[in-house]
């Protein structure tokens, strides 16, 4: 892509380092400018219109363009455009929000935290935690066990959870505190002869020999997505969570369900939680929350959790934690406004009658012979592609699918050689079959 001298491509060069991206290819390619959004698709500056396959990311849930959203923000601007939630002061889009967020959790919550993004949730969650175990008398129980392809963010201590290498390499992470367990794909981590259930019971069996090593007394909480997303999109194998949630009750260790890509419909229930049977002591949620319209983000607490944190916090005088954004008026009538969009319009109903079409042209996609595995579940799916079809190293192949894709127009997102879909939740069956003729003609050509 040429850069015109003074063009917004160029001027985003000199001017923005961006996330996840190699500065300087950057230099040398430009980035995509898009300029505006209308249901599922989005357009850029030179007009060229895209199927959004990954929902921004994962986030979009009711489509670009939602008139809805822009008139709660409008009216809340107005009202009043900025207030916070320090020291017994509050206002009343925090307040329905959180009260709405509690009446929805899939199990019993207590207070809900408000933060600006799932990262801050999850650092959040981790310190809360920590609090927790120094009030119970337990200084010692600190340690946090997420998995091995797991993605929480990218704040220190969420990127600590986070189980992928290039969220640590030069960043001096993960923190001492983190440890990560096996990831459940069963395709890469099988071993010899290992059947699925096995695979899954023996993913189980390596949480609680990890929890062994290093002392029970020293193990806090457990941090996972019901469904790795960014880590590849991977969909636990059956038995898997029956098997892992056993290990954590009986060492008492929190679980933490990091619900921000799976919550608000993805995997056709209103939570991961519901679709994998999960009983968390804590949750975060984020992207469909606002459907990302506005940055805003939530830590849900159980009530026992949450009597430990108040007695401390009645302890030391003070909660001392807070973002100057926490609860941001703004952003929660935004959120208000968008859950209800999601639960007037079904969408979760609307996932659970499109998913098949979505997964069944998914698993068609693996028919080309660049495609090792397709896996998926509601309306989030991937196709990884093999990097030895072609003798290509990692993510080689998967950027050039990208880039195919992008130019047949579809916007996906490769994960190294993984190409997730995660389209908008308001999409049609019509739409999904058009998402992946483009897959499909896209993947053809590329050698
Ligand atoms: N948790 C999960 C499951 C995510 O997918 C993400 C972001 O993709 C995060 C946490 C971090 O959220 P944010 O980028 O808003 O900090």
């Amino acid at each position: 892509m040429a850069q015109l001298p003074n063009s917004l491509e160029a001027r985003d060069t000199a001017f923005q380092l961006h996330s996840y991206a190699n500065a300087r290819r950057q230099e040398e390619t430009g980035a995509m400018v898009i300029e505006k959004g209308e249901g599922i698709y989005v357009e850029d500056i030179s007009g060229k219109r895209y199927i959004e396959g990954m929902a921004g990311l994962w986030s979009v849930a009711v489509g670009f363009g939602e008139k809805r959203l822009v008139d709660a923000a409008t009216r809340q601007m107005e009202k009043l455009p900025y207030y916070h939630t320090f020291t017994y002061k509050t206002h009343g889009p925090s307040i329905e929000l959180a009260e709405k967020l509690i009446e929805m959790a899939p199990v019993p919550m207590s207070k809900v935290y408000f933060t600006n993004s799932g990262s801050e949730a999850n650092d959040t969650a981790i310190k809360l935690i920590w609090y927790r175990s120094n009030a119970l008398g337990q200084p010692d129980r600190k340690k946090i066990i997420s998995r091995v392809r797991g993605y929480h963010g990218v704040t220190i201590a969420s990127a600590s959870l986070t189980g992928l290498p290039n969220n640590h390499k030069s960043f001096d992470l993960p923190l001492p505190q983190v440890l990560h367990t096996t990831c459940p794909h069963y395709r890469t981590m099988k071993r010899d002869g290992e059947s699925e259930a096995d695979f899954a019971r023996r993913c189980a069996v390596d949480l609680e020999d990890l929890i062994l090593s290093e002392g029970p007394e020293t193990i806090a909480a457990f941090f996972a997505e019901p469904v790795m997303g960014a880590g590849g999109v991977v969909v636990p194998p059956d038995g898997y969570w029956q098997a892992v949630q056993p290990v954590l009750k009986k060492y008492g260790i929190l679980f933490v369900a990091d619900e921000v890509i799976c919550g608000f419909g993805r995997t056709g229930n209103m939570f991961g939680t519901q679709t994998y049977g999960l009983e968390p002591d804590m949750m975060t949620l984020s992207k469909a929350l606002s459907s990302s319209y506005q940055p805003i983000s939530a830590l849900l607490i159980n009530d026992a959790v949450y009597q430990t944190i108040a007695d401390e916090s009645d302890r030391i005088g003070v909660l001392g934690h807070g973002y100057t954004g926490s609860g941001h008026p703004v952003a929660a009538a935004v959120a208000l406004e968008n859950l209800k969009i999601i639960e007037e319009r079904d969408l979760v109903g609307h996932v659970r009658n499109v998913a098949p079409v979505f997964q069944k042209r998914l698993a068609e996609l693996g028919e080309n012979p660049l495609v090792i595995e397709t896996r998926g579940v509601g309306l989030i799916g991937a196709a990884e592609l093999s990097h030895d079809a072609l003798a290509q190293t990692p993510g080689a192949l998967g950027a050039r699918a990208n880039a195919a894709f992008q130019e047949k127009g579809l916007i996906s997102r490769a994960m190294l050689d993984a190409m997730a879909f995660c389209p908008p939740l308001i999409i049609t069956e019509n739409q999904i079959n058009e998402l992946f003729d483009i897959a499909e003609a896209g993947l053809k050509t590329v050698s």
